[in-house]
């Protein structure tokens, strides 16, 4: 509420997001753990002086929205939208009768309370504000013969939330729809009216995600643990390395304790569950098989799913033999199966001081630690 008038919050979501590359509209893909959309939700949720939010999106995406939107109270329906964006801001106000309208685009993630509060303030003192910034850039505009520098000092970026007096605003959109006018933004049709729109506080970091450069980098980090029991009458592999020695590990694959901890960080990282789940052990075309071959998969199914390895770290923790003549082969060959390079792939082997199962060489245990990065 403000001045004893009620404030809705109407949530564009029905861009399609073409420029993104990806299938799913942007303001649908997730920015650390939370869709665009959620985020650029939130900050109206929790605003006192909102009263009731409803989100516009594609018929395609109404049953995504609505999930998205669950966790938000004030969300009170989610509406069709229209062909372009401005008959989906209409299918909206269609349904308000009177007070503020907050027009903010579901793609602007960053947008805070602050803005909101201070374009309703500024709505509700003149019936017609925007958030915007200073332009940071010279603008020249072209003309017939050459081009103009245009005053600096005089130019706003125009972000979103928009606010508006409701009876204003859909004056304004009856007005453009009978001279079939369609605008960039909602206060472009005021402008129409004759009537002012003043400039709120917007603020840089307000962006519109609009390409993939705009999303954060998404990091995860992963870590892997695992142990193999040592044994007469096999070969001992460790990081796709056949290490002589009078044992070797035992199970189900080549036994290879330190590309399985490698492994599980990955898929750990990429919350992709295990190696248990990805390669059972009940599975015969996995006796015996290299794990070099198994890590080649993971990276497949990794980057599948977008991930590429910032760098992995691999402790080999073994009484004997002594490893450290084999360390640079060992990531170089998982390197190569990471299809990364050498130097963001580290090898260390350490003994336990005799202490433990590792001391009594009755087994090798790894561990593994990687980041991950995606975006
Ligand atoms: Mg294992």
């Amino acid at each position: 509420m403000i001045n004893g008038k009620s404030v809705t919050a109407i949530i564009t979501a029905a861009g399609k997001g073409s420029r993104m590359g990806t299938s799913l509209p942007k303001q649908f893909l997730s920015m650390g753990g939370k869709t665009i959309l959620a985020r650029a939700i939130e900050p109206f949720e929790e605003a006192e002086f909102v009263d009731r939010i409803l989100v516009v999106t594609n018929r395609d995406f109404v049953a995504l929205c609505e999930k998205i939107c669950e966790d938000y109270s004030k969300v009170e329906r989610v509406l069709v939208g229209g062909k372009e964006r401005q008959d989906s801001v209409k299918n909206a106000l269609d349904i308000i009768e009177d007070g503020y309208a907050l027009i903010h685009d579901g793609a602007r993630p960053y947008v805070s309370e602050d803005i909101i509060k201070a374009v309703l303030t500024d709505a509700a003192e003149t019936g017609a504000s925007v958030a915007a910034v200073p332009v940071k850039d010279t603008i020249r505009q072209a003309e017939d013969a050459g081009s103009k520098t245009l005053p600096r000092e005089t130019l706003y970026s125009v972000q979103t939330p928009q606010g508006f007096e409701v009876g204003l605003i859909k004056e304004a959109f009856a007005k453009a729809y009978a001279e079939g006018f369609y605008g960039t933004d909602d206060a472009g049709l005021v402008d129409r009216m004759g009537h002012p729109v003043a400039i709120s506080q917007g603020s840089y970091g307000n962006i519109k995600i609009t390409t993939k450069e705009d999303l954060p980098v998404e990091m995860r980090i992963g870590h892997g643990y695992d142990v193999h029991r040592l044994v007469e009458g096999r070969e001992l592999i460790l990081c796709g390395v056949n290490i002589p020695f009078e044992k070797g590990l035992l199970g189900h694959s080549d036994a290879d304790v330190a590309i399985h901890a490698l492994m599980d960080s990955l898929l750990g990282a990429a919350g992709m569950r295990d190696i248990g789940n990805l390669f059972p052990d009940n599975d015969d075309s996995y006796k015996g098989i290299s794990s070099v071959l198994l890590l080649e998969e993971v990276t497949k199914r990794l980057k599948e799913q977008g991930w590429s390895l910032n760098n992995a770290d691999v402790t080999i923790m073994a009484q004997r033999p002594k490893l450290a003549p084999h360390i640079d082969i060992m990531r170089e060959n998982m390197a190569k199966a990471l299809g990364a390079s050498v130097d963001v792939i580290n090898v260390k082997a350490t003994t336990t001081e005799k202490l433990g199962f590792v001391g009594r060489e009755e087994g090798i245990a790894a561990e593994a630690v990687c980041i991950l990065s995606r975006g």
